[in-house]
């Protein structure tokens, strides 16, 4: 069954609303929005010692909000402050359209020993083929990518450097989309599921950008656009053309 199916006319509602900027009453489709972590263990530190959680949070709430407007349900995870197993997160809300879960990355400790942080910047998408939905998460990330891409935003790529740790097979190295099968969220989760790393926090720069407010807001703006444009029909076929009688 596809669970998208009847939510699409209303989504593509809510895509038409986040592109005018009007908020839309009715909901119909749900999307987890999924924050990375949580307070007591907040993933990486920026080297300005701002950890991971607060940048997904923000980031989280800013995605939320922007959904909430354009009359997409959303489903929090992780953005109370309590505990939650990674395979707790896609349990929360299995009824879902879709599973976003919400990072920012830090790079190879041995690059971070070696004075390399500043070279490392950008997003980067992942989907795995353990999940049942495999096709319409890359759909959904080759929306998201889009959409980072069409504000300036770069894929990091670095992920995909042939080293332990590393080497994850990029899907769409112009959108960012790279294949990680075993990421736990992705694979255990029923319905399409992508996880982001919105950005570089182990970059002074990038940890400092990342962290204004209207950093946060441009990055919410493109994610939501591309979650509603993921959940939106695709276009209308041709008609068919009328056989005219002879
Ligand atoms: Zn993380």
């Amino acid at each position: 069954m596809n669970l998208l199916f009847p939510f699409r006319a209303v989504a593509r509602l809510g895509l038409l609303a986040l592109s005018l900027g009007l908020p839309l009453l009715a909901a119909a489709a749900t999307v987890v929005v999924d924050t990375g972590h949580t307070p007591q263990h907040p993933g990486a530190h920026g080297p300005d010692g701002q950890a991971e959680y607060g940048f997904n949070l923000r980031l989280s709430d800013a995605v939320s909000r922007r959904l909430r407007e354009a009359g997409i349900a959303v489903t929090r995870v992780s953005a109370d402050g309590r505990e939650i197993e990674l395979q707790q997160r896609t349990q929360v809300n299995p009824q879902a359209d879709l599973f976003v879960s919400i990072h920012h990355d830090s790079i190879q400790q041995a690059w971070i020993d070696a004075g390399r942080r500043g070279e490392f910047k950008g997003y980067a998408l992942f989907v795995s083929e353990k999940n049942p939905r495999a096709s319409d998460s890359l759909r959904c990330a080759e929306h998201l990518g889009q959409q980072m891409r069409d504000i300036g935003e770069t894929p990091s790529l670095y992920h995909a450097t042939p080293i332990a740790g590393e080497d994850r097979p990029l899907l769409n190295p112009a959108l960012g989309i790279h294949r990680f099968d075993d990421l736990v969220v992705l694979k255990t989760a029923t319905m399409p599921a992508v996880l982001i790393e919105a950005g570089v926090i182990a970059n002074p720069a990038e940890e400092s950008r990342l962290a204004q407010p209207d950093t946060v807001e441009r990055l919410a703006g493109a994610m939501a656009r591309g979650i509603a444009l993921c959940l939106a029909p695709p276009p209308h076929p041709p008609d068919t053309p009328t056989r005219t009688p002879p």
